[in-house]
């Protein structure tokens, strides 16, 4: 089965064509970082105009580069849901008018889910059920149970800001460049990450809180500098070393990281019948994150992280969720009905 996937909830215009849910036959992503560089974020308006100028080239070239024309399309597949609204509806509209001129059924796909079965994409090994997923994002933090494939119980979620979000406030804190997730691993390598101790939020169920980390960043360089608790944050980054700064990004990627895994740990004490832990998401890029897992208790399962370039967004990973959606029975989404929602919890 050959699906064409198509994805534009953020800042990426990406379209790709996936053979039986896991063999890429391509995959192409255009991303706007070097137009929200110079904003230091992504500006919804301009993402949303970027990606209708960009989006038939980037579906053309994938079917181009999978040598393929629209009749050996079995489906069509679209991200629907969450994202920046005028982003979303430039993909879904495009995926939609596709489905109905060319007759193809169209599966509206979550993209949490997507980011989750990007781990199958052509990987000689593929994660085992029951397992648990983090789900860590620029807009999310969970953990997921999943029994089987297409099944989701959020076990965890959190309270606040999601973890990639607090990477990217930290970073504009320490006056790093966007996108702040891969600023701050880079940065954090040169530093000491026992520099500065930062707390644990105190939750004692599965939940997460990012926001008072931040603030602890926040308050911690204000104190290290013996500035005021009112000095803006936009002002201290002069007042930092580039030692300073990179002992405080070392000090904070090791603290978010192990606030994530000591939850996991939490996780699996609930769940003591899983196989496999699966991350998702961009921060799953973190590479302190993978090698913390992969020396900590956790590998005693078996653990996924996606390829690096299946971490960000990308449309392979759309196609291998609805794979796994059709697979698992889910009926076609009517094109006239497709709905699109800025913010929706996954769901089976
Ligand atoms: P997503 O929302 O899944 O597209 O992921 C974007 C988020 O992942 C942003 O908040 C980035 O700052 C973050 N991110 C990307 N790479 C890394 C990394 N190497 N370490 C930590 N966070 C990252
Ligand atoms: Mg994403």
């Amino acid at each position: 089965m050959n699906i064409l996937s198509i994805e534009s909830s953020c800042d990426e215009t990406a379209a790709a064509v996936i053979k039986n849910g896991t063999h890429i036959l391509s995959n192409v992503v255009v991303s706007q970082v070097d137009i929200f560089a110079a904003y230091g974020g992504v500006i919804p308006e301009i993402a949303a105009r970027s990606h209708l100028e960009t989006i038939l080239p980037v579906i053309h070239q994938a079917l181009n580069d999978a040598n393929l024309t629209k009749n050996q399309i079995n489906a069509i597949a679209v991200t629907h849901t969450p994202g920046l609204l005028g982003s979303l509806l430039i993909g879904t509209l495009t995926a939609r008018a596709l489905a109905i001129l060319w007759h193809k059924p169209l599966y509206a796909v979550h993209h949490l889910k997507s980011h989750i079965y990007a781990n199958w994409l052509e990987s000689h090994s593929v994660p085992e059920f029951p397992l648990l997923a983090l789900a860590i994002s620029g807009g999310h933090t969970q953990i997921l149970y999943m029994p089987a494939h297409n099944q989701f119980e959020i076990i965890g979620t959190t309270r606040d800001d999601a973890v990639g979000e607090c990477f990217d406030k930290v970073a504009k804190i320490l006056g790093l460049p966007y996108p702040g997730g891969p600023s701050i691993s880079k940065l954090a390598l040169t530093g000491n990450p026992q520099a500065y101790p930062l707390p644990h939020p105190m939750i004692d169920n599965l939940d997460f809180s990012f926001s008072g980390l931040k603030t602890a960043v926040l308050r911690s360089v204000q104190q290290a500098c013996h500035l005021p608790i009112t000095t803006p944050s936009f002002e201290l980054a002069h007042h930092l070393t580039d030692q300073m700064k990179a002992d405080f990004a070392a000090s904070f990627e090791a603290t978010a990281c192990d606030i994530l895994l000591e939850k996991l740990q939490l996780a699996l004490k609930t769940h003591p019948d899983v196989k496999s832990i699966v991350f998702a998401g961009g921060v799953s890029a973190n590479q302190t994150l993978r090698q913390k897992a992969q020396t900590s208790p956790l590998n005693e399962k078996s653990l996924f992280f996606p390829a690096p370039q299946f971490t960000g967004d990308n449309a392979a990973m759309v196609g291998a969720a609805a794979y796994f959606e059709i697979e698992s029975g889910t009926q076609p989404t009517d094109p006239y009905k497709l709905n699109i929602a800025p913010r929706t919890n996954i769901t089976n």
